[in-house]
């Protein structure tokens, strides 16, 4: 199908760009279009104006903000993957955009759009949660953070209202002492996860202590596996509980059963590589 019939501006600042969201009810940005183009090919989602953000270069950035990376919400995965700044204090983030899709979406696929989609099937969206990452998001009347646990509401709705554009992500940095991991269980090379896990925890007296586990695939939303926490930072087993709270779709990679067992695998397998590193 082809898309439905829409107008095309192109927003030269952040504050352009709100104007014009403001300007239409039905308007919607377009960042890396790799999530967007598809549902309006589809024409699941009929705007009638585009606003193309894919060239405010002023948020493209990755930079050091003292106990925190700042991630300019235009960044594409590829420079996410491959920022040096990221690889040192938190290879977490680095890792996981290297995982994204293939070459091709990592080239042109932001992390704004990513999180902004708010699809529970991206990568993304669960890491920024198990670092209790903070999001700037800007409208009218200046930028408000939200933090990630508060960010992410539903399938595909998130704290950003249809008038306000993602601009940054902020990451802590991880220091020698962290340990992480992420596993992402998909078919094929370049396939979302049927299931995803992110592991993250700081070394303490042989053991660990503030773990954080996030679950992708698992419900509306990523979701914390606070009882797979609890577990690891008590030495016993996280996987067993790993499915509490969770509501798995069924679908094409998988049905609800298959997940509910393989995020325990998963869980344990993660738990097991970011304590081996
Ligand atoms: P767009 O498609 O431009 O926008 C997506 C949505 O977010 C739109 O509603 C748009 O209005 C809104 N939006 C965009 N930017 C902002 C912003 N700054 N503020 C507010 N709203 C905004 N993702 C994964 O996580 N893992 C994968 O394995 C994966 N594989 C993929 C494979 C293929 C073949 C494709 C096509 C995509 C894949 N993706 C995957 C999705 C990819 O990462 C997308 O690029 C990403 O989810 C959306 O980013 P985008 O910049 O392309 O956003």
């Amino acid at each position: 199908m082809i898309p439905a019939p829409f107008d095309y501006e192109v927003a030269g600042s952040v504050g352009e760009a709100v104007s014009l969201l403001e300007s239409r009810e039905d308007s919607k940005l377009l960042a890396g279009g790799h999530s967007l183009l598809p549902l309006l090919r589809l024409r699941f989602a009929r705007p009638s104006l585009l606003i193309d953000i894919g060239r405010l270069d002023e948020l493209s950035y990755v930079r050091d903000a003292g106990s925190s990376i700042a991630i300019g919400a235009l960044t594409r995965h590829h420079d996410v993957a491959t920022s040096e700044l990221l690889q040192e204090h938190n290879p977490l983030v680095a890792h996981v955009a290297g995982l994204i899709g293939d070459p091709q979406v990592r080239h042109r696929g932001t992390i704004g759009g990513s999180l902004a989609h708010g699809d529970p099937a991206s990568d993304l969206p669960a890491v920024v949660l198990a670092l209790d990452a903070e999001i700037d998001i800007a409208g009218r009347d200046g930028v408000r953070t939200v933090a990630a646990g508060d960010f992410f509401r539903g399938v595909f709705e998130t704290a950003a209202g249809p008038h306000e554009l993602v601009t940054e992500v902020r990451v802590p940095k991880l220091t020698g002492d962290h340990v992480w991991s992420y596993l992402k269980f998909r078919r094929r090379a370049q396939d979302w996860a049927t299931v995803g896990v992110a592991a993250v925890a700081r070394r303490s007296n042989g053991g660990v202590a503030e773990p954080a586990i996030s679950l992708v695939s698992m419900g509306a939303t990523p979701l914390r596996a606070g009882a797979s926490e609890a577990a690891w930072a008590a030495g016993s087993d996280p996987g067993a509980a790993a499915g509490e709270g969770t509501d798995p779709p069924s679908d094409t990679n998988g049905s609800a059963e298959y997940r509910s067992h393989l995020v325990q695998v998963l869980v344990r397998r993660a738990v097991e590589e970011a304590s081996a590193r």
